[in-house]
């Protein structure tokens, strides 16, 4: 295994807004939320890897997406066990979980231990976040 710090990617902050849209950028460089149901994709199911809205990552795997009816994309878990990072967020006069990219520190979302069998656990995502990569057929 290649050392987990080894891959991480630094920017400047004008490098982030260069590289992201409005709207990614408040997402994932300052831990914004989108709103619910803005993603047509919050609840699709299919195959094929999440990547990083902000370094190309791979985060989540098409096939732990659940529909939670919450509006953001639901992952019961994560595509490699240091694929993300967690963090305690106090904001909002609550503890919660949040979760970035390992590699880029781009803010993805928080993680819920309400979810689904087998994990139980429910990661909740924002859809701005991340980048759909298409499933590709051998040949
Ligand atoms: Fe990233």
């Amino acid at each position: 295994m290649a050392d987990s710090t080894a891959d991480r990617i630094e920017r400047t902050d004008a490098e982030w807004r260069e590289a992201l849209t409005d709207e990614q950028y408040r997402v994932l460089r300052e831990k914004g939320t989108e709103r619910a149901f803005s993603s047509e994709d919050d609840a699709a199911r299919g195959t094929g890897m999440y990547l990083c809205a902000g370094c190309g990552a791979e985060l989540f795997d098409a096939e732990h997406k659940f529909d939670s009816g919450t509006g953001w994309p639901s992952f019961t878990q994560t595509a490699g066990s240091d694929a993300v990072e967690e963090e305690t967020d106090r904001t909002l006069g609550m503890a919660r979980t949040e979760v970035h990219c390992r590699r880029c520190g781009g803010h993805l979302g928080h993680v819920f231990p309400d979810g689904p069998a087998p994990t139980g656990l429910r990661y909740c995502i924002n859809s701005v976040s991340l980048k759909r990569e298409a499933a590709t057929d051998e040949g």
